[in-house]
């Protein structure tokens, strides 16, 4: 391979020469970039042939020919794809790596390839130094100053040029230099830059270059202009956000209601709420408050959480308040089946009421006199609940029911002041809100299961919520301003009175429910619960069918019971079954008939009381009182060889140990005429035993029941098993008035009993048993133990 090179190496002085001839130099195609001559430039060569060129050439003159490819895409340029003109260039630098040749190149003069001797390793061209036309004018002079001070401009909008090219541009260059020079650093395509390099004339080259910088210096402006304007976008809402900061500051400073939406809604809120002066003062406080804190402020959320409460209570929103008597009787008895003496006593209330309200002038005093809650007591599922549904309907008015079973805290009553975490007004205020209106009619559940710790006395707070004379301002403590509550229509439901503190009890007018016989359970279940529940299951009365034998087996083997709670449950039970029967496809009525109940309900869960039951010794059936209604219970005695022990089990309450105690004394006392041997009781043991040991059992009332057994055990003279009885026993035999007679009536004709023994003084209370009860029993009134014996033991003493 020969090079030659008649000329030394331009860099070191023999440039001259060296354009005066032509000359055979290396090739380095490139593949979209043209350097020009004067200009400095790192380029990068990877391509083998291109490695070969600048190799050779750095190991020998240090010439080489840079030509642009015609497309960037051929990878190995033959002659025919690179461009005539070029540009002379020195090696000024070389770095080789790995495959790649970092060389620092510098331009010297254009040139034409006008052949290729060589093409293999690598390109070999035979070139022409191509020389610049130029004349010497002001016009050039004028262009050449036209484009440094373009190029200024262009560098001030912000284009990047090196910056000592650039100062060496601004140092003053020769026309044909700076055409070069500035060309090198114009942004146009590379095709664009070979067309520059390609003229031949330097004015018209200046021409063309200062045609390209205008464009940019254009482009520069509109981008300048474009940031310009994005960043005043930037600025403004910078802008915005201090100066609203700044309103707000001002506006706490000032105190005055904020901007915000939401504020604006709560104020609205507030004033539409038609809350009483003060309460509206107080709300709008809290609201200027809210408004004053920072967003962040953890008590913001407890401050909303209390405005809203505020605005949501019914402060004026009521239900209209008409009152009419025969409607509500129309209603009540649609209602419910029976419970006349009760429908009468609410009758008269609303009557009453009715006049209070008609008479403005004469309420002040009425008030005054006696104001009166009413309390609905009775064992569970007699329809309490449904009975002061009934009178929310009669009043058309709301109806709230909040259970008061197991209340401790005062403040379940009367809500927790706002300073303890997760306050929430008592149980009155929430009652009211979700009643949504001032005048509901309000259920206040289990009132006898409220009880007094260390918390407080919520009964104290449920007096004030309930007492006409102070609950027109009820305060709630997280509240803190009073609400009135003199519209609301409270009724209380309790098992028990004895459990009322006495001075809540006082104030309330009650109203007893004493269970129902088997018979109004009957009419109860076959004209209300059953179509109430063939309704609730969305069945349809052609689908399935009960008849009253089937309805009274239910009462009798699956329910025992005061009130109707289970006998709606065993109903809808059976009407859940057929549903699922019904939906399965099967189209024939389903008849549920006293047969084939155990399919639906399982196996009969009780049986009658006495069918298995016989006359005997030791034991006697009495009378029992229970929270869930009457009850007969059977009292056992056992005696054996012993010393005079006395043992009671079955869960006995101390009233009824003593009850034992007193009978047993009463029956010592009266050893000789009941035959029994002197001193018997040293030589004996005696048990008394009252069976369901689990369920604890108290009271006086089985005083003649207990002697009764025990007489029998000790006379082995049995008790007639169809007798029940009831009363209390002092030592000297005599029986003493006892409570619950109701309810211990209507127990003892389920269980099947037929003959009762109580109180001579308990006579008077007969007079609210049904009809239909009186007439299946006997009845005895004794004043004395002795008539006892007699009525009850098989055999006369
Ligand atoms: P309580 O509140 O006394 O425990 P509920 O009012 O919940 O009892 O009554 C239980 C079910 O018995 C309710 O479905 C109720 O409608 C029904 N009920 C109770 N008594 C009657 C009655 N006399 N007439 C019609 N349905 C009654």
């Amino acid at each position: 391979m020969t090079i030659l090179l008649d000329s030394k190496n331009p860099a070191s002085g023999g440039q001259t020469d060296f354009l005066k001839r032509e000359a055979i130099v290396p090739v380095a195609p490139l593949r979209d970039g043209v350097i020009f001559p004067g200009t400095e430039m790192v380029l990068t060569f990877g391509r083998p042939k291109s490695l070969a060129a600048i190799e050779t050439a750095f190991s020998h003159e240090k010439l080489v020919v840079l030509v642009m490819q015609k497309g960037a895409n051929v990878s190995e340029p033959v002659p025919d794809d690179l461009y005539k003109i070029g540009t002379l260039a020195s090696v000024e630098r070389m770095l080789k790596t790995d495959g790649e040749i970092n060389a620092l190149i510098k331009g010297i003069v254009r040139v034409e390839i006008v052949e290729y001797p060589q093409t293999e390793p690598f390109l070999l061209g035979k070139v022409k130094t191509l020389f610049d036309e130029i004349e010497i004018g002001d016009e050039i002079t004028a262009l050449s100053n036209h484009l440094s001070a373009e190029l200024k401009k262009a560098v001030n909008l912000g284009k990047q040029v090196d910056f000592l090219v650039f100062m060496n541009i601004m140092s003053g260059l020769e026309p044909a230099e700076l055409a070069n020079q500035i060309a090198g650093v114009l942004e146009i395509k590379p095709a664009e830059k070979q067309t520059l390099l390609e003229i031949k004339n330097v004015k018209e080259k200046l021409a063309i270059i200062a045609d390209y910088l205008a464009h940019e210096v254009k482009i520069l402006e509109i981008e300048k202009k474009i940031s310009n304007k994005t960043q005043e976008k930037f600025d403004k809402s910078i802008r915005e956000t201090v100066l609203r900061e700044r309103l707000k500051t001002i506006e706490k400073e000032l105190g005055e209601e904020g901007e915000n939406k939401e504020m604006r809604e709560l104020n609205e809120k507030i004033k539409k709420a038609g809350m009483p002066k003060e309460v509206q003062e107080k709300a709008e406080k809290e609201l200027s408050r809210l408004v004053q804190m920072a967003p962040f402020n953890p008590e913001t959320s407890y401050i909303r959480a209390y405005l809203d409460w505020l605005v949501e209570l019914p402060w004026v929103t009521a239900s209209s308040n008409n009152v009419d008597i025969k409607m509500a009787q129309k209603i009540l008895d649609e209602d419910h089946f029976g419970l006349n003496k009760i429908k009468e006593r609410i009758i008269e209330y609303l009557a009453v009421m009715k006049l209070k309200k008609n008479n403005q002038l004469t309420a002040a005093k009425t008030k005054a006199v006696s104001p009166t809650i009413l309390c609905f007591a009775g064992p569970p599922g007699v329809g309490k609940t449904s009975i002061g549904k009934s009178i929310a309907r009669a009043l058309n008015r709301k109806f709230v029911k909040i259970s008061l079973g197991g209340i401790r805290d005062e403040a379940e009553i009367r809500g927790h002041r706002r300073t303890y975490v997760g306050a929430l007004p008592g149980r009155i205020i929430q009652g009211i809100k979700q009643a949504g209106t001032h005048n509901p009619v309000f259920m206040l559940d289990e009132i006898d299961k409220v009880g007094a710790d260390f918390r407080g006395d919520p009964s104290a707070a449920l007096l004030e919520a309930l007492d006409p004379e102070q609950n027109h301002a009820f305060s709630d403590h997280y509240l803190e301003v009073p609400f009135d509550l003199s519209d609301v229509f409270f009724i209380t439901t309790c098992n028990v009175l004895d459990t009322i503190p006495p001075a809540l009890k006082d104030r309330l007018e009650v109203i007893h429910f004493p269970g129902y016989t088997e018979d109004e359970k009957f009419h109860i279940g076959r004209d209300f619960l059953v179509k109430k529940q063939i309704e609730a299951h969305a069945l349809k009365s052609s689908q399935v069918e009960m008849n009253d034998t089937t309805l009274k087996t239910i009462i009798q083997s699956y329910t025992r019971e005061a009130g109707v709670r289970n006998l709606e449950r065993e109903i809808a039970a059976i009407f859940r079954k057929v549903a699922k029967r019904v939906a399965e496809g099967y189209k024939k009525k389903i008849k549920v008939s006293a047969k084939n109940l155990a399919k639906f309900l399982g196996p009969a869960k009780f049986t009658a009381y006495l069918a298995e039951k016989k006359d005997e010794i030791g034991m006697s059936t009495g009378l029992a009182w229970t929270e869930a209604g009457g009850d007969i219970l059977f009292i056992e005695v056992a005696l054996m060889p012993g010393k005079g022990n006395l043992t009671l089990t079955g869960q006995l309450g101390d009233v009824m140990k003593e009850s034992c105690q007193a009978a047993l004394s009463y029956i010592r006392s009266r050893a000789e005429k009941l035959g029994l041997p002197e001193r018997f009781y040293q030589k004996i043991d005696v048990h008394v035993h009252v069976p369901e040991g689990a369920v604890p059992k108290d009271g006086p009332s089985a005083g003649i029941a207990i002697a009764t057994a025990l007489t029998s055990a000790l006379t082995k003279i049995p008790v007639k098993k169809e007798v029940g009885m009831t009363g209390e026993i002092t030592l000297r035999g005599r029986v003493l008035e006892i409570g619950g007679i109701k309810e211990k009536i209507i127990a003892a004709h389920r269980a099947g009993l037929k003959i009762i023994i109580m109180p001579e003084n308990n006579k008077k209370d007969l007079e609210d048993i049904p009809k239909n009860v009186l007439r299946d029993l006997k009845f005895f009134f004794v004043t004395h133990m002795d008539e006892v014996l007699k009525i009850a033991l098989k055999k006369n003493l």
